[in-house]
């Protein structure tokens, strides 16, 4: 049986930080920006962290620059830190088991694909206590857009576990239409989920090749992993 690989985006899928990203994001902007910004004025969801920050002072006018977007990172990450303890978030349906699963598994291997830096994408995952399940993960370290993320997952899938992973048999597992976008770009089977922002109708018309309400059923996907 050839092994498989999945490759997880965190926020609405894996987890939801009860706000606590949204929160940091927030406070970044006052701390950096000496301004108060009201997030819902972008289409934030799914984008890497630097994406994020580019929008922010792009919305915001701002000289957008190397340094200008690390600081705004930087003062991102200092304030997740912190409301991460503070916010009631929750580890999504199902996942606790699957990510146990596959852990245990020595024909599924997974990693993550996540547009958080990997400093943030530790904070959110170690406070839950799921970041051990991930030997290797693509950040918005390795590319300011998603898109991009692909490939330096499977050239890190293959450094942590010496195994070339197929497209065929690589799943990307998301909770956006940018995770489904993503996992195409590199030829994977895409896996969404309508546990985030987005709905099962608004992911439909982007053509996952499969979709889940969510994993509270973990023996569903785990079929969809044979099948695929
Ligand atoms: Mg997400």
């Amino acid at each position: 049986m050839t092994p498989a690989l999945l490759l997880w985006d965190i926020d609405g899928t894996l987890i939801q930080s009860g706000g606590a990203g949204e929160r940091a994001l927030v406070r970044a902007t006052e701390t950096t920006q000496n301004v108060s910004f009201d997030l819902h004025q972008l289409d934030w969801a799914g984008r890497t962290d630097r994406r994020i920050a580019e929008m922010i002072l792009d919305r915001l006018g701002r000289p957008r620059t190397a340094e200008s977007v690390a600081d705004l990172v930087e003062a991102y990450l200092d304030s997740l830190a912190e409301e991460i303890g503070r916010r009631q978030g929750t580890i999504l349906p199902g996942i606790a088991s699957i990510l146990e699963h596959i852990d245990k598994s020595d024909r599924f291997f997974q990693g993550l694909l996540t547009g958080n830096m990997k400093r943030g994408a530790e904070i959110k995952l170690g406070h839950y206590g799921l970041w051990r399940y991930f030997p290797f993960g693509a950040f918005a370290d390795d590319a300011v857009h998603r898109n991009e993320l692909g490939p330096h997952a499977l050239r890190k899938a293959v450094a942590c576990h010496g195994v070339e992973f197929p497209p065929d048999r690589t799943f990307v597992i998301g909770d956006t239409p940018h995770d489904i976008d993503c996992g195409k770009v590199i030829g994977a089977r895409t896996i969404a989920v309508a546990t985030g922002k987005y709905g099962v109708e608004a992911l439909e018309t982007h053509q996952p090749d499969a979709l889940f309400n969510d994993f509270a059923d973990f023996e569903a996907l785990l079929n969809a992993l044979e099948v695929l």
